[in-house]
Order: structure tokens, then sequence, then C-alpha cells
């Protein structure tokens, strides 16, 4: 097994299924490794000194949290973000000891053993959690390392201000606890103009200054551009490594990460009249050459996306309902004979772009990576 397929085998297993060859796939979405570490580098260099971490939650958004794991350690990126306690221990057994690895949604009640024998850190979100930590580093006899999240006003996860008041008012409160960040989450961190950012800004300044004084970080993609009031000691990206626009009103400044393509299944031409795709949603105003394709809803393409595959520039606008393993497109403003079975078109790449196609789809590009579904032949690059 070379790497990618080695990617590839332990990816599918993870998801339920086996590698799926090119051969027999109805799409291919290809994964740029090198593109993300690119990525990770311009962060960086934004960042300047301050640390970067990496976020892998949901499959490292559906790309592979190992195969993006390995890229990213390549560029010296040693402390990752999970949001599932799952999730953490199958990265931890995949990269093994070394790079720390966070839990963002927390410790869940029963989890706390298992947490800390896998070597994980919690991202502590409340009281009852912290005296957990506390008790299992007391029964385990050492210090147990954490992060302890700050709600400052986003309502999700982490302590309220109130429940911050109320620990650091407790004697041995943080006993056993050895707390590597302090953190805390924007809300609106893609709307530069918004008060929002910084009024969390400045209650994320107010509760950790009521904490213990150690490292803090605030900010995820979106947070990096606010500029370097929010980087503080280290930041969290996750979408923007993956080429969506952390900036969603400029250009984007990061590099595109996937490409989507899906086979021509059957090509052919239709009279003035014909019912197109279930319910018949569209009956064709002329004679029509149309080519379907294997890829539907069923691989995580959203079935009211108004939407569009590309051919050499040339756009082939969906025509009737996206079904669960088709699309038909309408290939009429392409030379007959242009396309034929087995030939790809393109769903995201060069000519339609991730977040563009999240627009079409009423969602965002976060959405579009982690509903890509296991049927894909997924093909790791390092371009
Ligand atoms: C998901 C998440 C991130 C990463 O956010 P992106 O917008 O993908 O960069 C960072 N921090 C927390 C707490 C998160 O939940």
């Amino acid at each position: 097994m070379n790497d990618d397929t080695r990617h590839d085998f332990q990816e599918h297993r993870a998801a339920g299924s086996l590698p799926v060859s090119e051969t027999v796939a109805g799409a291919i979405l290809t994964i740029d490794l090198g593109a993300i570490r690119e990525n990770y580098r311009r962060l960086k260099a934004r960042l300047n000194s301050v640390r970067c971490a990496g976020v892998l939650k949901a499959n490292g958004y559906g790309l592979g949290a190992l195969p993006v794991a390995s890229a990213l350690m390549k560029e010296g990126c040693d402390i990752f973000f999970v949001a599932l306690l799952g999730e953490g221990l199958a990265l931890r057994k995949a990269i093994g000891p070394g790079p720390d690895i966070f839990v963002l949604n927390g410790l869940p009640p029963g989890s706390e053993a298992e947490t800390a024998a896998a070597g994980l850190l919690p991202v502590i979100n409340s009281a009852l959690q912290l005296k957990a930590w506390r008790e299992t580093a007391r029964a385990a006899g050492r210090n147990l390392p954490a992060a302890i999240q700050v709600d400052s006003g986003m309502a999700r996860l982490g302590m309220a201000a109130t429940e911050v008041a109320a620990i650091v008012g407790e004697a041995d409160t943080f006993e056993g606890v050895d707390i590597r960040f302090v953190m805390s989450h924007l809300a609106r961190a893609d709307e530069p103009h918004e008060a929002a950012n910084e009024a969390q800004r400045l209650e994320f300044e107010r509760l950790r200054k009521l904490l213990p004084s150690v490292p803090a970080s605030l900010s995820n993609s979106s947070g990096i551009f606010l500029g370097p009031a929010y980087h503080y000691d280290l930041a969290r990206p996750g979408a923007a490594l993956y080429g969506v626009n952390p900036t969603p009103h400029e250009a984007n400044p990061m590099l595109p990460v996937i490409q989507i393509h899906a086979k021509v299944a059957q090509t052919r031409a239709v009279e003035k009249g014909a019912g197109i795709g279930y319910g018949h949603t569209l009956l064709a105003q002329g004679p029509l050459r149309l080519a379907t394709i294997s890829f539907g809803y069923g691989d995580g393409w959203h079935r009211r996306a108004a939407s569009a595959a590309w051919f050499e520039g040339v756009r082939l606008p969906f025509v009737g309902r996206v079904s669960m393993d088709s699309i038909i497109l309408d290939i009429s403003s392409l030379p007959a004979g242009t396309l034929s079975e087995g030939d790809l078109v393109e769903l995201i790449g060069s000519s339609q772009s991730l977040d563009d196609a999240a627009g079409h789809a009423g969602t965002i590009g976060y959405e579009i990576l982690t509903s890509l579904g296991p049927r894909f032949h997924r093909r790791y690059i390092e371009a």
C-alpha cells in the first residue's frame, strides 16, 4: 500500500466502507494536502509568532482527520482540536503520543478516566467538568492537562461569567489541573464590522483576568483576520485550512483544497415535451441533449441545490430533481459527441469554488465538506 491508498483505506474503514477505486466510483473527491499545508503557512504568516493549531473535528471537516493531521504535522503543527471524545480517541490512536489533542465539547460524565488514559486534553466547559477533572487527577495521583473555555458571548459552550466568578471563589479549584489555555469562541468573526466581535474580545479579557494567568486562545479561521488584538497565544483555524473563505466579503486568501468530479453514466437526446426526472419538474421546451452523472444527494450534494456542473469551462445546468445517485445535466451547449459515458464533469474545482457551490445550495462550505459521503473515490495529492 502506498501512502495514498493507506489513507484511503483508513478513512473509508472509519466511514464504514471499503476504499473505492476510481474505476468503480461514481465520483472522485480530490484532496490536495499540499494546499492544506500552504494554507497553514499562510495563516502562520498572518499570526507572526503566535502559535497555530489545526481543527480536525468531524473527521477533518470530512477530508480525513489522519491525512490532514499528518500534513499539518509536517508544517510543525503540534496542537489539534476535535469536537468529540470519540474523535480524540481515534486520532490519538492514529497519530500516537506527542501532539496535544484538545476535545472541544468537553468531558462527558463517566468519560474522565478514558480521556486521561488516552492522553487527551478536555476543554473544560463547566464547573461540573472542572470538578470531575480535578477528582480524576487526584485519583491518578498526577496533574492532568486541560483548557478552560469561557463563554464570552455566544451561549454555546464554556463557563458563563457567573460560573467563572463562582469557581474562582472556591479554594483548590484548579488543584491537580494543569491549565494550558483559557479560550473562548467568536460568534460573528466572519462579519468584521459587527460590534459583537469587540464586545466578545473585551468580555474575554475580563473573564481571563479572573482565571490563572495562562496562554489564551480566541480566534477561529475568520478571527485571525480580525487583526492581532484577536490572536492572543494560539489560533484555532479549521475551515480556512480546507479552503473555505474566512473573509466571505472579500477575495479568498486561501488556496482551494478539494475538487469534485462526477462520471457521466449515460447521455441521451430528448424531444420537446419530454418529462425530465422525478416529478417531471421540468418539461423540455425543445429538443435537448442530456447527460446523467453518477452523483447525487446520496453523496452529500443537497437535493435543493439549484446548481450546475462544468466541462472545460462550459456550464452544464442541472435539469429536473437531484436524485440519490444521479443528476441530469443539460449538455446542449456542448458540441454533440463531446461527452460520453465515463467522462468526468466538474462539480467543484476551477470553474466552481466550494464557496460558490455552497451558496447555490443555500449553505456554507463547512456543510458541503462535512456532508461528503463514503462513496467517493478519494484521491489525496500533494500538488
Ligand atoms: C470549529 C471551531 C473552531 C474552528 O472554526 P473555523 O471557523 O472552522 O476556523 C475553532 N474553535 C472552536 C471552539 C470551534 O468549535
